[in-house]
């Protein structure tokens, strides 16, 4: 395929998602499922991962560059010791507006609060039911669906910004579509619906399980009629409507059935110090070598242009079956989503 140098220069670097944790205390069924990620999975060992002053040290270089969100996920951000001494740190780099988490918010209720008084803005929830059977197989855990709503509720208390992500996989949850929907909107919670994806290579995805935004939305529409809302700024992924009845908001995230690859802005660095442009590469580029072998900042940032520069993804766009089942894809929970 050839370079569209339109395409090069109309994406800009904005958005940094940095993985801190490639573990997890969950095994959601469409991200780890616990038939590949059982007891004897081996993850990375700690020397591995990216140490808090590599990340800070990548993330100012990142900032350098136009980056003025940084997002952190894993696995479970929120297993990695200390959360609160790095949001610190990556809230003293100047450029950095916005810093927000991804977590299943299992341990939000001791954690919120010293995350929001370290600097943290926002959080993402997941949470992908709130009937405890369908709860417990979207998650694969044994855990009941109030051990999130307590890390939402902390969460909320603590001053955090919450907005909660609901995965919809047909034939598993989208019954809870509705009830998760009358929740959200009764707690003033922006719920955000996530098409199911065909990341990695362990989830069994096929087009049949995918509930369409347009289907999304007809049913959400019963609770109230919606309107839609302007995209706040380029790039953003969630199309958000607000019901008519309330202040209340609800987003779609429509990866698969109405792709938004080019207005991509966002960058993708994995525990373990890999540089990705795109949520489907086969391989990312290795920045954590580049930073234990001596690069000066200057040469970092360099060394990210260059990869950036060379982009050309758009893989939602160009998606078949096909591709879907054989392009070697790198895992969700790895790359952090
Ligand atoms: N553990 C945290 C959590 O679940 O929020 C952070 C990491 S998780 C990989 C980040 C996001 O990716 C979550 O909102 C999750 O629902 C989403 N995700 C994972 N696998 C997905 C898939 N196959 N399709 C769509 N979204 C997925
Ligand atoms: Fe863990 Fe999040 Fe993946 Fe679920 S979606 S298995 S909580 S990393
Ligand atoms: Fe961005 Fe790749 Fe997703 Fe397209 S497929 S929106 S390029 S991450």
């Amino acid at each position: 395929m050839t370079t569209d140098v339109r395409d090069q220069f109309s994406r800009p670097l904005q958005d940094l998602r940095i993985s801190i944790m490639d573990r997890c205390n969950f095994r959601c069924t469409y991200c780890m499922p616990k038939e590949i990620f059982g007891d004897d999975y081996v993850f990375l060992p700690e020397e591995e991962l990216l140490s808090f002053d590599e990340i800070t040290r990548a993330a100012e270089q990142f900032a350098a560059l136009g980056v003025k969100k940084i997002r952190l996920t894993g696995g479970e951000p929120l297993l990695r010791k200390d959360v609160p001494e790095l949001i610190a740190s990556l809230r003293e780099i100047e450029g950095i507006e916005d810093i927000a988490l991804t977590t299943n918010a299992v341990m939000l209720p001791k954690q919120a609060k010293p995350l929001y008084e370290a600097g943290l803005e926002r959080v993402n929830v997941s949470l992908d039911a709130l009937h405890i059977d369908v709860f417990q197989e979207m998650s694969g855990r044994k855990t009941s669906p109030n051990a999130v709503l307590r890390g939402i509720d902390a969460a909320v208390e603590a001053g955090l910004g919450v907005k909660v992500n609901m995965v919809v996989r047909k034939g598993v949850n989208d019954e809870e579509v509705i009830p998760m929907a009358r929740y959200c909107k009764e707690k003033g919670l922006n719920l955000r619906f996530i098409e199911f994806m065909d990341v990695g290579q362990t989830n069994g995805w096929d087009f049949s399980q995918v509930v369409s935004k347009k289907e999304l939305l007809e049913r959400v529409s019963q609770i109230a009629p919606l309107e839609a809302l302007e995209r706040n700024y380029f790039g953003e992924v969630a199309s958000r409507y607000r019901y008519r009845d309330s202040d209340v908001e609800v987003g779609f995230i429509s990866s698969v059935t109405e792709t938004f690859c080019g207005s991509c802005t966002r960058a993708r660095l994995s525990a373990d110090g890999k540089l990705f442009t795109c949520l489907f590469s086969e391989e990312g580029s290795d920045l954590r070598s580049i930073i234990r072998d001596g690069a000066t900042d200057g040469q970092i940032r360099d060394w990210i242009q260059g990869v950036w520069g060379k982009r050309d993804d758009r893989y939602s766009e160009l998606r078949t079956e096909e591709s879907a089942r054989n392009r070697r894809k790198i895992e969700m929970s790895y790359i952090g989503g």
